[in-house]
């Protein structure tokens, strides 16, 4: 399996897990951008949201309730801000879905 998030789901390559189910991994970003960075995968692999289909529209929703969940318990009440990096102008690295969760601080806008 050459997929890195894959092969962090499947605990072979190590990771600080925050949060799993039978659909879900999340963990923490190895650099994060802000106090709170957590990254959210389906653990069905899909390559992103360019590659996203109909049948994927439920994991994608799932995402980003579980985030909101982890939002709150990490007590990000003052705001906090979930992305999709999708494709190269946006700079994804990682081709295997992953939803940000950035918290913590005060985050501008536009983002660069
Ligand atoms: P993106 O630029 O949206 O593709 O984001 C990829 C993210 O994955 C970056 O924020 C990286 O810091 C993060 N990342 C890469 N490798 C690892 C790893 N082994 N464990 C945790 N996070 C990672
Ligand atoms: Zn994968």
């Amino acid at each position: 399996m050459s997929c890195l998030f894959c092969r962090i789901i499947a605990g072979e390559i190590p990771s600080r897990k925050v949060y799993e189910d039978d659909r879900v991994f999340a963990f923490e970003d190895i650099n994060p951008g802000a106090p709170v960075h957590v990254l959210l995968i389906p653990k069905r692999h899909l390559a992103g949201l360019a590659e996203a289909k109909a049948e994927d529209e439920s994991i994608l929703g799932y995402l980003q309730l579980k985030a909101a969940e982890i939002a709150r318990a990490r007590g990000l009440e003052n705001g906090y801000r979930t992305v999709l990096n999708v494709g190269p102008d946006a700079g994804q690295s990682v081709f295997h879905l992953h939803l940000h969760l950035l918290g913590g601080r005060e985050l501008g806008w536009p983002p660069g």
